[in-house]
């Protein structure tokens, strides 16, 4: 199982910054801490640096420089990252060259990104043993919205869940299966999903959610939405005024 690196969200944000502020390549390092066996990257660090639209150059000075401030936080600068503008995000001969230096006496892990929102990590580990790992599965970790609590009070106040009793599998020709289903749309038996019996279509009105409007507006009311809606009055998707 490969560790998984977690780019917090407002890391992610800074670097995509840089990367969709400038047509030419940009680079950085950053902070990674490892938490359980995983490595979460909580800041990136911009450098002085040199760039083309195909190359970017850093000294060794302002690195060692950025790894003496930022020396006493939380984690350890072992990230690097950089763009490669509106190309693709691979790894260059030159990228994995610069993994395999940085990754020699630990180990460091690198994100290439783009403006079209790619990105891929690898890791390089120098010691104790020596491995270039490719294709890290990365995340972006969102931040819990302040607004969260109101988000569950309207959802208490506004949801109502049925369970429906009958499922969409009754119409299956075997009728060897189970009779009810713990949940809607999850916990489905494989061999259903296998069964050849049944149509995609079947399968299909399981897991879509239906919206389904029920009562009836006046003609004044159907008018008003209309105009709110910005449509003319005539166009009516459920029949006539939802009737
Ligand atoms: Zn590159």
């Amino acid at each position: 199982m490969k560790p998984i690196v977690k780019i917090e969200h407002n890391a992610y944000q800074k670097v995509m910054h840089w990367v969709n502020k400038s047509d030419f390549e940009v680079s950085g390092f950053g902070i990674i801490k490892e938490v359980k066996g995983n490595f979460v990257v909580t800041d990136a660090i911009l450098l002085e640096q040199t760039n083309t639209t195909v190359t970017t150059e850093l000294e060794a000075s302002d690195i060692l420089k950025a790894m003496r401030d930022y020396a006493n936080v939380d984690g350890k600068m072992r990230w690097w990252w950089h763009s490669h503008v509106k190309m693709e995000a691979f790894w260059s001969g030159t990228d994995t060259d610069t993994i395999e230096g940085l990754g020699e006496h630990g180990y460091f892990v690198a994100t290439v990104f783009n403006q079209h929102q790619k990105m891929r990590s690898a890791m390089r580990v120098g010691v104790p043993f020596n491995a270039f790992i490719d294709d890290l599965p990365t995340e972006i970790v969102m931040p819990v919205h302040p607004d969260v609590a109101e988000w569950d009070r309207l959802y208490a106040e506004k949801v109502t869940n049925e369970t429906p009793s009958q499922y969409v599998y009754n119409a299956h020709k075997g009728t060897g299966l189970k009779p009810s289903y713990p949940s809607y749309g999850r916990d489905w038996n494989d061999d259903v999903w296998d069964s050849e019996d049944i149509a995609e279509e079947q399968r299909f009105s399981v897991l879509e959610t239906k919206l389904e409007v029920s009562g009836e507006l006046s003609d004044k009311e159907w008018a008003e939405y209309s105009d709110l809606a910005n449509m003319d009055g005539s166009y009516n998707p459920n029949g006539a005024k939802w009737k």
